[in-house]
């Protein structure tokens, strides 16, 4: 099962993903949005690198997802902050006080993210959102989770059908967020937040290997 060391290394590998592929997360909004798209999350991620230091040894998985949610919120700006913050507050709610997280709790942690981020920004499986990263990754997770997978399997699961799933954005046409203003013109480039979820995700299964 994964406890609060898989979260914190999560959060490390999520800063240094972020931090590798800021450019390429601009240079996919400027396409599509507003280029601010990778500045925006490794600003927030390195906020949150900062705060680590404040965990407590006795603290859960659960406290280390709140600690990103609220640094996130207050850090991030734009669309992606709120709905990233969303998914991780949810996560910590999901996880409760549980010290450690066995398949199921890790599906349904992902599940209780996808959902918040659906709550907050109201978009649907097509629109070209990072619920396209999302959705299919919380499905990947469930089934792995159910055939009696680890907890690194679930994961992993979940990144390989988030990664799919952002590649899948490209043919689409948005209809949520600032690419929606594109209309047609946004077809033929991959959605950033779907393509920055799938690099958080595979932060997620690479700390748990
Ligand atoms: P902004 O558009 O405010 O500059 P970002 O560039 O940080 O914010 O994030 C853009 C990403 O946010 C998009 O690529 C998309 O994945 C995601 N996004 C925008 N609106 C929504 C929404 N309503 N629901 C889900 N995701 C959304
Ligand atoms: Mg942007
Ligand atoms: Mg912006």
């Amino acid at each position: 099962p994964l406890g609060a060391d898989w979260a914190v290394d999560w959060v490390r590998r999520s800063a240094a993903t972020v931090a590798e592929h800021r450019v390429e997360l601009i240079t996919l909004d400027r396409e599509i949005g507003d280029g601010d798209h990778g500045e925006n999350l490794d600003r927030g991620f390195g906020a949150v690198l900062g705060k680590l230091d404040s965990v407590a040894p006795d603290a859960t998985p659960g406290d280390v997802l709140k600690l990103v949610a609220t640094t996130l919120i207050s850090t991030v700006g734009g669309a992606a902050g709120p709905l990233y913050g969303t998914a991780y507050l949810r996560a910590a709610t999901s996880v409760g006080s549980e010290a450690e997280l066995d398949s199921a709790a890790v599906a349904k942690l992902l599940e209780a993210a996808r959902d918040g981020i659906v709550a907050r920004g109201k978009a649907e499986s097509g629109d070209k959102t990072m619920i396209d990263a999302w959705t299919p990754a919380v499905e990947a997770a469930a089934a792995e989770a159910g055939r009696g997978a680890s907890p690194a399997e679930v994961l992993a699961a979940a990144a390989d059908a988030a990664a799919a799933g952002a590649e899948a954005t490209e043919p689409l046409v948005a209809r949520k967020g600032r690419a929606s203003y594109l209309g047609e013109r946004s077809r033929g480039h991959r959605d950033p937040g779907a393509q920055s979820s799938a690099y958080l995700l595979r932060a997620a299964a690479d700390a748990a290997a």
